[in-house]
């Protein structure tokens, strides 16, 4: 199988860095008789990493700061392993001290981000880009296209259409940066719209969230034959994909299911589904990931979960240095079906840190969970939960948007749910009541925005 198209891409720019720059040359010590090898990319990633830090030491004020109070200097950290060294960066810094990690003058910044995530409960952020930030973003999106794409593809965007440069607008410019054509139909239209401005264009690619492109396609299917309309890839963001979910949407439109995992302080795309289908690599020529366990902040060892951190390698506005997502994941170790040799991959997110909650024998509980069963259920659009206290003991509410309202869709989500180890193992304890469970038409949620999910916990 030819290489991963994210590989080759990866390995194009580091074959630049050695032909364009003497310094990156000496330092790799690379062979130019053999082919690039993972240590290859360990060689970028340092020197990057090297670049990165004696920058921010010089022109950000929160990062200079980081470093004078560990008592460290740039050179005292060479390369991955010394990066563990380096204090911590979470959201709240940013939230907190937006101006303090601009690297220049705000002058340079060609897009300030101003963005709210973790369902509600996150704070405000401010991320800023330049121009040479965005250039890098939008190539990465190229990149993660041509996974999925050809150049002979017509990519229909379903994001919000907002002002230049918001994130419809730059995947917009790298769908037409790798050189298929980019259609933006936002994100607010009705599905008969979207149908309409896919037969227009003759779209062959879709581009949106899971939830939005599973109420289209559901909205669409009583009155047209999805499976004639000659799409070829849902490429979906945002949130995770059960696998009954995936299966369902690529028999409705037959067609494959891409995913990507995207993080706004990351440059918006970080990783794309492999073709194997079962983990992400990641943009390995701007980002560099560490996998560390949320209490201590230690690394974990490779292969065990841990929460994603990664540190930006080639930002000029904004860099991050051992940046906490608050996502959970595991690197994945065993080689690639997908044909990659030289790239990491890691699993799938099930968990963020806020997403968890612990029930009072001490088990935890988080959405992703009831995603596998619920969405599983042909007719579940969508749900919200809740977790409540009651008699003293703990008990999830449901609100579960359905196609029909109606008894069997009760029935079989009340077997479902009670079936399941995670509620059926703490009733059997004693230690939670029944679930109950409402029903609402479909729409109900389709005004909800579009953060990620969490258990509300009303305790
Ligand atoms: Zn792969």
């Amino acid at each position: 199988m030819a290489a991963f198209q994210l590989e080759s891409w990866l390995h194009g720019i580091i074959e630049e860095n050695l032909n364009g720059d003497e310094a990156f040359r000496r330092f790799s010590g690379k062979n130019p008789a053999h082919p690039l090898t993972r240590s290859d990319v360990e060689a970028y990633r340092d020197f990057h990493l090297q670049r990165t830090l004696q920058y921010a030491y010089e022109n950000s004020y929160f990062y200079r700061e980081q470093f004078d109070r560990s008592r460290l200097k740039p050179s005292d950290i060479a390369g991955f392993k010394d990066l563990a060294k380096f204090p911590l960066t979470g959201p709240q810094h940013l939230a907190q001290y937006p101006y303090r990690f601009l690297c220049t003058s705000q002058a340079v910044v060609a897009r300030p981000c101003i963005f709210v995530t973790s369902g509600t409960t996150g704070p405000q952020k401010e991320i800023f880009w330049s121009q040479w930030d965005l250039e890098k973003i939008t190539e990465f999106m190229a990149a993660g296209i041509s996974t999925v794409a050809t150049r002979d593809d017509t990519v229909q965007i379903l994001l919000p259409d907002g002002k230049p440069n918001s994130q419809a607008d730059l995947l917009r410019q790298g769908v037409a940066k790798f050189g298929a054509r980019p259609v933006v139909s936002g994100a607010e239209q009705s599905a008969e719209e979207q149908l309409r401005i896919l037969d227009t264009f003759h779209s062959t690619i879709l581009f949106g969230f899971t939830g939005q492109l599973y109420r289209i396609s559901k909205e669409l299917q009583p009155d047209h034959d999805l499976q004639l309309k000659g799409v070829k890839v849902l490429f979906l963001a945002g949130e995770y994909l059960p696998a009954a979910r995936r299966r369902e949407l690529e028999t409705i439109w037959n067609c494959r299911v891409h995913t990507h995992y995207g993080l706004t302080e990351m440059g918006l795309g970080v990783a794309v589904e492999c073709t194997a289908g079962d983990g992400y690599h990641f943009n390995e020529a701007d980002l560099l990931l560490e996998i560390i366990d949320p209490v201590t902040g230690e690394r974990v060892k490779p292969g065990d979960e841990g929460e994603l951190v990664f540190t930006t390698l080639t930002r000029e506005a904004m860099p991050l240095i051992r940046y906490r997502t608050h996502d959970l994941s595991r690197l994945i170790e065993k080689p690639c079906p997908c044909g990659a040799t030289s790239l990491l991959k890691f699993d799938a997110v099930r968990k963020r840190l806020e997403s968890v909650v612990t029930l009072g024998n001490g088990a935890e509980m988080y959405p992703t969970l009831f995603d596998d069963l619920l969405l599983s259920i042909a007719g579940v659009i969508d749900y919200r939960v809740k977790l409540l206290r009651h008699e003293s003991m703990d008990r999830l509410e449901f609100t579960i948007e359905t196609i029909r309202e109606n008894d069997n869709v009760l029935a079989e989500i009340n077997r479902t749910l009670r079936l399941a180890p995670v509620i059926a193992d703490n009733i059997a304890a004693g230690s939670m009541n029944e679930p109950r469970v409402k029903l609402v038409g479909m729409g109900a949620f389709r005004t909800a925005d579009r953060a990620k999910k969490m258990i509300v916990d009303c305790r």
